[in-house]
């Protein structure tokens, strides 16, 4: 299904960050698995799946990135296996994490509130290294992944005003503000359960849109991210939502936007050199289409010509990006299976187009001479896993 770059009409609806009105409409993929991280026990149920419209618009007056045709009806459940913490790419990130907010914020003793922990590693941690309090939020909590004699909490649920804690003294949210429709709400609801507290620290982090527009990455462009961010447009809605940004930065090889946020009296002025971006963000909004185009063709053309040599190529990486990748490209992508370090992802099989998830040692069978590595941070680790068991394909990374 490809995706399509038409000149769209400006979308009706006002922007679920700043309410202003005019949101212009840019890049449209008609039918995308309505959710990517869901696992799938068969082929034709992968297949079968659910198919959504994913359509962007972007707001000139806070840089927001809408999806605007998102069906709320989404499943998330605990059948959505989000977590990274099979890499140790990824761990070492949260780790570092949690050890600047226990050493340089002085999150120690403290009650802390994650809304949307996921299956609640990292605030097991934040709790086991400062000798925090914890309670998590999510749906897909999973309590038998849970090993601590920390004192942690955790609710299966969405976070709703009915969780807010006025105890809590750390509110931290980590990608999940993407699946939130109305971003604004959820800062807005954030703000009020702090109430008139100034020694409150919010910790948000949400994949970078920008990086993604410049290089035309479409696969980090999935149905179930509802919203968009870069720095500045994240800064600008806290900011008008009554909260002083005291830090912004990128992180994870510039991939994520990390925001440290305290309650302030009313709207703040930006001050932080990431906010200003509008110019750039509107330069890579008008330049994506070309971008991705690119990025298709190259991508569509290295794949056949490698099944054309009889190559075989296999993605490493079944998350969203992976997902995103292959149904993007659909039958231009001759693949044949998804690589997972996550034992609870091999087994089953990518949603959309049925491609089957094996683990890294599987590749001792299936010999590919390409393997192309969906996120690029992991290239290195990916690297020592194919040495260890004796492959040498090429890798390429989605970049
Ligand atoms: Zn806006």
């Amino acid at each position: 299904m490809p995706a399509s770059f038409p000149p769209l009409e400006p979308e009706a609806m006002a922007c679920p960050a700043c309410d202003a009105r005019g949101l212009q409409a840019f890049y449209d993929v008609p039918q995308v698995p309505v959710n990517s991280c869901i696992l799938m026990a068969s082929r034709e149920e992968a297949l079968a799946y659910p198919r959504g419209h994913l359509r962007l618009a972007h707001c000139p007056a806070c840089g927001f990135v809408a999806s605007t045709r998102f069906d709320p009806a989404l499943e998330y459940s605990a059948r959505y296996e989000e977590t990274q913490a099979f890499s140790g790419t990824f761990n070492a990130f949260s780790r570092r994490l949690v050890e600047d907010l226990v050493e340089r914020q002085g999150v120690r003793g403290k009650t802390v509130l994650e809304i949307g922990c996921g299956k609640g590693e990292f605030l097991v941690e934040l709790c086991e290294a400062g000798g925090n309090r914890g309670v998590g939020v999510d749906p897909g909590y999973r309590p038998e992944r849970t090993r601590t004699t920390a004192q942690v909490e955790f609710i299966r649920d969405f976070y709703g005003e009915r969780h807010a804690r006025v105890d809590a003294d750390v509110i931290v949210c980590r990608h999940t503000l993407e699946h939130i429709e109305r971003p604004r709400e959820l800062v807005r609801s954030i703000r009020r359960q702090v109430g008139d507290r100034r020694d409150v620290l919010v910790f948000f982090e949400v994949p970078d849109v920008l990086r993604v527009l410049q290089e035309g990455a479409f696969w980090d462009l999935y149905h179930e991210h509802c919203s968009y961010f870069t720095a500045g447009s994240l800064a600008r809605l806290f900011r008008q939502e009554g909260f002083d940004v005291v830090e912004l930065e990128l992180a994870y090889a510039d991939q994520y936007v990390l925001l440290t946020a305290r309650p302030a009296d009313g709207p703040t002025t930006p001050r932080l050199p990431l906010e200003h971006d509008l110019d750039a963000i509107r330069a890579a909004v008008d330049g994506f289409a070309g971008a991705c185009q690119r990025q298709l063709e190259g991508f569509g053309a290295q794949l056949r010509a490698a099944a054309a040599q009889g190559e075989r190529t296999v993605v490493w990486g079944s998350g969203s990006k992976g997902v995103a990748f292959l149904t993007t490209l659909g039958d231009a992508a001759p693949v044949d299976c998804v690589v997972d370090v996550n034992p609870h992802r091999q087994g089953r099989f990518m949603p959309g187009t049925g491609h089957p998830i094996v683990s890294p040692e599987a590749l001792v069978g299936v010999r590919p001479d390409h393997v192309v590595v969906m996120n690029p941070i992991y290239v290195q680790e990916i690297g020592r896993d194919l040495a260890r068991l004796a492959l040498t394909p090429s890798l390429r990374a989605a970049a």
